[in-house]
């Protein structure tokens, strides 16, 4: 399955966040989850509309997707220099299918800041300068077989040509995600660039933080296009140990109203660039994950490979179609469900039932 691969410069909380990340039983209520490897955490990603579905279907129980995060150890400065941990560090985030950077904007004279201050830009610029040392090397090497193949191919022209323009932004000091509106990611994908993965940032905050929209609204800018996430992980580890009412009381306390882990879980799932289709039953109401743009004979084969072979058709209706009729029945007499070709491309929250051969 695809991961986030978690990243930042020592102590800025990467531990007390992957550590809340694998321990939320109410994140994982009902779904048996598991830390695969002492590194790995799988994240149920939290969906209220099972709950809603369970209720229209009498489910027994509820299934939720989940989202995959990985712990990145190691060294981020020198990292390019590939020094014996340095390139350990570099070839686990090549691994990983996004990269999850945390950054500390929390003052606490007692938590050592590694580089002195607390200054996100400064970090960012810290670690993403490792990463793009390390693409410029790749890319650098890659150049020239590039040239003499582009040579002797047409074909390879414009591999050559995506690859030189790439040279030109990180030589620029940019990752190459912040410059996908100018870029062909998709042409670069055979030389699995690091900065040319998604990226996700964690803004580890303290309450101050966490209530000034405007300085959220700064860092937010900051790493556009990336998607951001606030929120306070030592917090996040308390809440694990709170009942429902005083999680919401102390969630209410710092401004918040739920649980950042359940945004991070969500933002790191569409990161990876994954949506969800549901089915219901009478034994579960469950989210499926399937990528964006897939058709349902695809999504279909994610239940079981029998069931893309032996397509027929799906039975498609929205959740909200469904929640505002209140029963399939109702949907149904409403006109509201949908029998969906092959070519169909599924939409997030589309609740489908498969039709097909054995
Ligand atoms: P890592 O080196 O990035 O894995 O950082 P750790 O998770 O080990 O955290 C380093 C120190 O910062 C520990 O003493 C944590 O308790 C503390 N810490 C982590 N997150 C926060 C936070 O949100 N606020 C405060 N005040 N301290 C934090």
């Amino acid at each position: 399955s695809l991961t986030l691969g978690i990243v930042g410069l020592p102590n800025v909380g990467k531990s007390t966040l992957f550590n809340a990340l694998t321990q939320n039983e109410v994140l994982a209520a009902n779904y048996p989850f598991a830390t695969i490897e002492p590194n790995v955490g799988v994240v149920p990603l939290p969906d209220t509309r099972l709950d809603r579905l369970a209720e229209i279907f009498s489910s027994q129980r509820t299934v939720p997707a989940v989202v995959s995060f990985v712990d990145i150890a190691g060294i981020v400065k020198g990292a390019s220099e590939g020094a014996g941990m340095g390139n350990q560090f570099l070839a686990n985030i090549r691994e990983a299918n996004a990269i999850c950077q945390v950054i500390r904007v929390f003052d606490d004279p007692d938590v050592v800041h590694v580089e002195g201050t607390v200054d996100p830009a400064d970090d960012i610029e810290t670690i993403n300068t490792e990463l793009i040392l390390a693409d410029m090397q790749t890319v650098e090497k890659a150049l020239p077989r590039l040239e003499k193949e582009a040579r002797t191919h047409k074909d390879r022209r414009a591999a050559l040509a995506v690859t030189q323009q790439a040279r030109d932004i990180l030589d620029a000091g940019r990752t190459l995600f912040s410059a996908q509106a100018e870029i062909d990611l998709a042409e670069l994908r055979e030389l699995s660039l690091l900065t040319a993965k998604p990226f996700l940032y964690v803004f580890n905050a303290d309450e101050a933080v966490l209530t000034n929209e405007t300085r959220i609204k700064e860092l937010r800018e900051m790493v556009a296009p990336a998607d951001a996430v606030f929120l306070d992980a030592k917090v996040e580890a308390e809440l694990l140990e709170l009942d429902e009412e005083s999680t919401r009381e102390l969630l209410e306390s710092i401004g918040q109203t739920e649980p950042g882990l359940y945004s991070l879980a969500r933002a790191g799932f569409h990161t990876l660039g994954l949506q969800t289709y549901l089915t219901a039953g009478p034994k579960e109401a469950r989210a499926w994950t399937i990528g964006r743009g897939w058709t349902a004979p695809q999504a279909a084969g994610v239940i079981h490979t029998d069931f893309e072979r032996g397509f027929i058709k799906a039975e498609i209706v929205s959740f909200d179609d469904l929640i505002s009729a209140g029963s399939m029945a109702e949907a149904k007499a409403a006109g509201r469900v949908r029998m969906e070709g092959k070519d169909y491309l599924m939409a997030d929250g589309d609740v489908v039932e498969f039709r097909f051969n054995v």
